[in-house]
């Protein structure tokens, strides 16, 4: 069986962390089996789907890297279809013209709720095959009046649902475009799609769109409801709970495979591996394994993960994406040390991309002004004599490297019998303004040899 699975998110919003998750499932399931991954925009509620949505999903899309093998189809590009197979349906009778008008199906639903009953169009029409007048009418599907849907969902097990809960859905509206539940059967039919994998808060639709793809004579594609993602106090994530957004785990400093290594273990695990390269993702993810019950997410883990990210994967990668984020900081990557040597030197303290970019600063520009509290502290006259020497030795030395410079360090300490503190702390506050660097012979390595002694002067020459 070729697998094709799609991510069908309706773009009246931003991409949140749920829809990024519900994509990589379908994403991972269509890359584990060779299969194919559509991307289809459900852009046909006009008065909610936006075009800065649209870009705001596709952008997600990108920066998660899920990509797509098809698509991006835009529903309101699949008007004529859509016309097209409701008037097929009329004509071989699977679904209906109904005049209802607005008043009797108002007087009915309140003569149901006032008899405690569920309210649902009582097929008035039905049986009527009224033809197409002036007179206004939307289109019906004729849902199967007995029998119950079976769905064999791969999450949740067998759902069974009585035809008798179900009534005559409207397939078109008076103005004649088609509903949000026909659309779907429609797109899902015409791609072939194979599994249908999405939010739960789906899973009301799934009998009605069953029965109108066995009415167009497919056989209905498997589906897998996923449960919902909460947020760390058992409530439905939102953005009471922080970033939801994507884009803002971007802007927040994330990597995208640390935020895809998180979501993938939201709600399914295998034994107890945390960390996945997205190759063992794809080779062990199987939607039957994924978590019944709804799962909590939790920002500190995110965090960690985004840690081991920034530690454990290869330079190459972490650079590309510190990238935007020193750029974002208004600085000039190419006026700095190389973006992979300011990693390996910052890396191990840093949890975020942007704690990262703010830490390496330093390396772009002399400090404007020094930290006055350290400055107060650690800059004695008495210390002026050992910074004089420090950098005499500094520029002799031939080898500039974290090592090497240690030892000028360490002769200096030797040589006028002081702390370590008493000429690392000034030399620290000299080059990067305050003492909060990392250890100083890894910062002056990563900084060079010329531009220390510069800001070493700097700082002799303003005493
Ligand atoms: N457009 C729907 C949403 O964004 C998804 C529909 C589906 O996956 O069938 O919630």
């Amino acid at each position: 069986m070729n697998i094709r699975t799609r991510f069908a998110p309706s773009p009246t919003g931003f991409l949140h962390v749920g829809g990024a998750r519900t994509a990589l499932y379908c994403w991972l399931y269509a890359k584990r089996f060779g299969g194919q991954f559509i991307l289809r925009v459900e852009d046909t509620d006009l008065e909610r789907s936006t075009p800065e949505a649209v870009q705001a999903i596709l952008d997600g899309m990108a920066w998660l890297g899920l990509n797509h093998d098809e698509g991006p189809f835009y529903q309101t590009h699949h008007f004529d279809r859509y016309k097209q197979v409701i008037n097929e349906m009329l004509t071989v009778g699977t679904a209906y013209r109904c005049t209802c008008s607005k008043e009797r199906l108002e007087q009915l639903r309140e003569h149901q709720m006032q008899n405690k009953e569920k309210p649902r169009y009582d097929g008035c029409c039905r049986d009527k095959n009224l033809p197409a007048t002036d007179e206004p009418f939307v289109v019906r599907f004729k849902n199967p009046q007995t029998g119950d849907v079976v769905i064999n969902d791969l999450v949740l097990g067998e759902v069974i649902i009585s035809n008798e809960e179900l009534d005559d859905l409207i397939i078109a509206r008076s103005d004649g475009t088609p509903t949000y539940n026909f659309t779907v059967v429609v797109d899902d039919m015409d791609m072939r799609v194979t599994h249908v994998i999405r939010g739960n808060d789906h899973l009301n639709n799934t009998p009605r769109q069953i029965n109108m793809l066995r009415a167009l004579g497919v056989e209905p594609p498997l589906y897998a409801h996923l449960p919902m993602i909460l947020g760390d106090d058992g409530k439905k994530l939102s953005k009471r709970h922080g970033a939801v957004s994507v884009m803002q785990y971007r802007d927040d400093g994330y990597l995208p495979n640390a935020l895809l290594n998180y979501l993938v273990r939201l709600g399914w695990a295998h034994g107890d591996q945390e960390i996945f390269t997205l190759d063992e993702m794809i080779q062990y993810f199987d939607i039957a394994d994924v978590n019944k019950a709804a799962s909590a997410f939790n920002t500190e883990k995110l965090l960690w993960l985004n840690h081991q990210y920034i530690k454990q994967q290869p330079v190459e990668y972490v650079a590309k994406h510190l990238q935007w984020h020193i750029e974002q900081l208004g600085l000039d990557v190419t006026k700095g040390p190389a973006l992979t040597d300011i990693i390996v030197a910052l890396r191990d303290r840093c949890y975020t991309l942007k704690e990262l970019a703010e830490k390496a600063v330093f390396c772009y520009h002399a400090p404007h002004t020094y930290d006055q509290e350290a400055y107060d502290k650690h800059v004695t006259p008495d210390v002026i004599p050992y910074v004089q020497q420090f950098k005499a030795k500094l520029a002799e030395l031939i080898d500039w490297s974290a090592p090497a410079i240690h030892d000028v360090l360490q002769q200096v300490v030797t040589d006028n019998q002081i702390k370590f503190p008493k000429i690392a702390q000034p030399v620290r506050i000299a080059v990067t303004g305050s003492t909060n660097s990392p250890s100083i012979d890894v910062t002056l390595a990563l900084l060079g040899k010329q531009e220390t002694i510069a800001r070493l002067d700097r700082f002799i020459n303003n005493k």
